[in-house]
């Protein structure tokens, strides 16, 4: 309890799990003068990741998949800072934030462990330094960056001899981020070849490499085979049963022994649970901790978890529930109602839920769906998935402006600006110093003066 005598929730992570456990508790626990609910995430914003590849291809403006957590919160805090530590026997958590990384020392009575799961790159050799990732709203735009500066570069005369490794784009992993990633990046390059009249059709290469038999296996063989049929009319060149090695100068390396010419990789093949759950003296399966139906850690009363970095029993299987959004949130709902029950009294439920489908863009109007146990592709699949996930992102705000960056698309070709965080020139100490001592000595000098 704090000093006041509130009780104390602390949720760490503001993803899927933790924001909406943070949604149901502001309607439920935060109105109560008793409780004190407090967020910490690293970000200040709720990131969709649905819609993630659509900023990578510029299909959607940047901050348009994202929600400020100050405007979906009200009564719930918000801590923008970083986990660093957490301390189950004292009940302690720390937070580092600012410019200064000060650290805060968060005491709690309810602690929620929403903190999802880490990009994971198997040691392969180059990947830490060279590929990229998918998974933050940074990992878009730096992906976007990279695709529009080597677009750039190959258009140059000096890169003639050179356009079609500049033009090699490696996504391994044919999982969801993986598909949709090739198959935006594929479509957004593709489109704004019309800009760069040196580069063609034939110096580009795509290449999905996925280490089993068909692609999307979440939606099974037939979908599968029909995503691997449609994208490789668009010379899309899928590699499957084989597996990304390493990434050295020399290009892209594969376990059959084949080197993709080219320098960017962007690695959608792995993830592992958040590494400050290694520190934790609880129960874990493949480092994810485990929970009971009520989405408590048993050993540790007042402790909870959910989403990717938690093991969630489903009592139909006797398996885990599998580590996606649709879970996520509604194991954020299912939380709130369990924890607002320990603390105020009252029944709690189990968490159950039967996944409603899946859903993959994969480009030019395309998808593949698979919706309560019927299968649909083509133009039908991939509206319902713009409609199921314009549904899904929090805000009207936000959703008006997706929709009407998705009419626009229809009018408009995809914008090819680079968003550059670097400063506008300055003039130098040096120089100042250079331009005063030639005034000095009489000579002319132009300065611009407001
Ligand atoms: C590209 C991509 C596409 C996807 N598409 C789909 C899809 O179409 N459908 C679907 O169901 N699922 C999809 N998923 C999976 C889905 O995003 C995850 O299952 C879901 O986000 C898990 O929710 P979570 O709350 O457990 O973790 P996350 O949503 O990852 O949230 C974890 C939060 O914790 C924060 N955090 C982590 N460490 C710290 C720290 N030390 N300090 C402070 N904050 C920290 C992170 O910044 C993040 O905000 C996709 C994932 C990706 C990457």
């Amino acid at each position: 309890m704090s000093i006041d005598g509130r009780t104390q929730i602390l949720i760490l992570g503001g993803g899927f799990g933790g924001l909406y456990a943070a949604m149901h508790l502001e309607k439920r626990l935060a109105r109560d003068p008793n409780v004190e609910v407090t967020l910490v995430n690293r970000d200040n914003f709720f990131l969709f990741t649905p819609m993630l590849h659509e900023v990578a291809a510029s299909d959607l403006d940047l901050t348009h998949i994202v929600n400020p957590v100050h405007k979906l919160l009200r009564r719930v805090n918000f801590f923008a800072g970083d986990v660093e530590a957490i301390d189950l026997p004292s009940r302690r958590v720390v937070v580092s934030h600012g410019f200064d990384h000060h650290h805060h020392d968060m005491p709690y009575d309810h602690l929620v462990i929403a903190l999802g799961s880490i990009t994971n790159f198997f040691n392969l050799p180059g990947l830490q330094e060279r590929a990229l990732t998918m998974k933050s709203l940074g990992d878009a735009i730096t992906l976007r960056n990279r695709l529009i500066a080597l677009l750039e570069e190959a258009n140059s005369e000096c890169c003639a001899n050179i356009r079609e490794p500049l033009l090699t784009f490696v996504v391994a992993g044919g999982g969801f981020a993986g598909v949709e990633t090739i198959a935006a990046v594929n479509d957004f390059v593709r489109d704004a070849l019309k800009f760069y009249p040196n580069c063609h059709e034939q110096h580009l290469r795509m290449v999905l490499v996925h280490p089993g038999p068909v692609i999307l296996p979440e939606l099974g063989e037939k979908l599968g085979t029909y995503a691997q049929k449609k994208l490789a009319e668009r010379k899309v060149d899928i590699r499957v049963n084989t597996r990304v090695t390493g990434i050295s100068d020399r290009g892209v390396e594969l376990n059959d022994g084949t080197i993709v010419t080219g320098n960017t990789l962007v690695w959608t093949a792995g993830t592992s649970p958040n590494p400050l759950l290694e520190t934790l003296p609880c129960q874990k399966e493949r480092g994810r901790l485990l929970v009971n139906e009520y989405l408590e850690v048993p050993e540790w009363p007042g402790l909870w978890a959910l989403g990717d970095c938690a093991v969630v029993p489903d009592r139909k299987t006797g398996k885990a529930y599998p580590p996606t959004a649709q879970h996520a949130l509604r194991e954020g709902k299912t939380l709130a109602h369990n924890l607002t029950a320990a603390v105020q009294g009252g029944a709690k439920k189990p968490f159950v839920f039967d996944t409603i489908g899946q859903l993959a863009a994969i480009g030019r109007r395309t998808g593949v769906a698979n919706i309560m146990g019927i299968n649909f592709s083509g133009f039908i699949a991939w509206w319902l998935w713009r409609t199921i996930y314009l549904g899904k992102l929090p805000r009207f705000e936000k959703k008006l402006r997706v929709a009407l960056d998705w009419t626009l698309d229809l009018l408009f070709s995809k914008d090819i600006v680079q968003f550059m965080t670097f400063h506008a020139p300055t003039i130098s100490h040096a120089e100042n110093d250079e331009r005063s001592a030639k005034q000095a000595a009489g000579e002319n000098v132009t300065t611009a003066s407001r």
